[in-house]
């Protein structure tokens, strides 16, 4: 089988709130989404997406996407789809760096290849749990009142997992981790992501401030320097997502004892492929995970659904997912939608979601 064309769309995916992260300093209100149709000379046609959260969160750029893809095509048509390490290995020759452009070609590969083998990807991949995935809900910075309306709007669609955006305000910061853990409920998972929005004596004020809590802090200064720096002088659980980039990045974390937990997110590593890697080293040093594609629609869920099914339910503890948050569906209701909080894996062959073309537009780009 033999990859034969590539066809590029661009969609706006408006958030449906203005979206503020890291103490208020970036704000986000549209998501520029890339979406990636990949045909063979078999008739089986995979679909990837990359949606990066804006260009200013990670370094990672939705018209960058496009113009990797571009570069990339002439090295990728005529390979088989199936054989995602030599796609993967065809994208890095090509173009070293850029993993968030080579996310979308990684998914629609590993689309088709579940599609061949008539399994799931997650089957396909070697795991497949069936139980069903917690969505963690996105908590903007935000005051005290609103931090509890936007919970409690999400409770209301029966999420059981936050993440509360924080940062930035040491004091408002505690007070509102101390607020956030006398509203919890059993069986909630809350994460309180400071999006680097620390710096490490800020950090280490808030961390020593709540330690009797207990809690789980996500990616609370800026570099894994200063989270390694910081580490072996507070009690808290952290995550490392948005410093969580590379294979070397998970080593280290995992050698140094940096984190307890990683925060994989597929567009930002580089897609399935690669993000498998950092789940295997978290696996063999104890670390537990929380999965997600970075944003995007219900096929950028959908990917990082498959990953989460393929790590033991008990090392798992969410998938964030952004569907919930844009107001542009472009798959009409379906694939994996939010069903009391969960999110269940498809048991169509591969992705088990692909996209309405007409909703994606006229292509921006096609090579074959
Ligand atoms: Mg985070």
């Amino acid at each position: 089988m033999k990859i034969t064309r590539i066809t590029v769309y661009q969609v706006d995916l408006p958030l449906e709130h203005p979206y503020w992260l890291s103490g208020g300093r970036l704000k986000f209100e549209t998501l520029d989404a890339t979406f990636v149709k990949l045909e063979t000379d078999e008739g089986l046609v995979g679909w990837g997406e990359g949606t990066p959260w804006g260009h200013t969160y990670v370094p990672a750029h939705g018209p960058g996407i496009r113009a990797g893809i571009e570069t990339m095509a002439p090295f990728i048509i005529g390979l088989d789809p199936r054989r995602v390490l030599d796609v993967e290995r065809a994208m890095d020759l090509a173009l070293p760096g850029h993993l968030y452009a080579k996310g979308p070609i990684d998914m629609a590969c590993w689309d088709i290849a579940g599609q061949a083998a008539g399994l799931p990807i997650a089957d396909l991949m070697g795991g497949g749990s069936r139980t069903p995935r917690p969505i963690a809900s996105s908590v903007g910075a935000k005051t005290i009142e609103e931090t509890r309306e936007v919970i409690a709007r999400y409770r209301a669609r029966g999420y059981i997992a936050h993440s509360v955006k924080i940062g930035g305000d040491v004091a408002r910061d505690i007070a509102r981790i101390r607020d956030v853990e006398g509203l919890k409920q059993p069986g909630d998972i809350m994460l309180y992501d400071v999006n680097r929005g620390w710096t490490r004596p800020q950090a280490m004020a808030v961390l020593r401030a709540v330690e009797d809590l207990n809690v789980m802090v996500e990616q609370p200064c800026e570099t894994l320097d200063d989270i390694a720096a910081i580490a072996p002088r507070h009690a808290t659980p952290v995550s490392v997502d948005e410093s969580l980039v590379t294979p070397q990045d998970a080593a280290r974390i995992a050698r140094d004892g940096v984190a307890e937990i990683f925060g994989i997110k597929l567009n930002r590593v580089g897609g399935l492929t690669k993000a498998a890697r950092m789940r295997d080293i978290a696996l063999a040093h104890g670390i537990d995970m929380f999965v997600m594609a970075t944003g995007g629609s219900v096929l950028a869920d959908t990917e990082a659904l498959h990953l989460a099914a393929t790590i033991p339910d008990a090392n798992c503890h969410a998938v964030w997912a952004c569907q919930d948050m844009i107001t542009v569906d472009v798959a009409s209701g379906r694939g994996p939608r939010n069903i009391d909080g969960h999110l269940h894996l498809p048991e169509a062959p591969g992705l088990g979601v692909h996209p309405d073309e007409e909703a994606l537009g006229n292509p921006v780009a096609s090579y074959q």
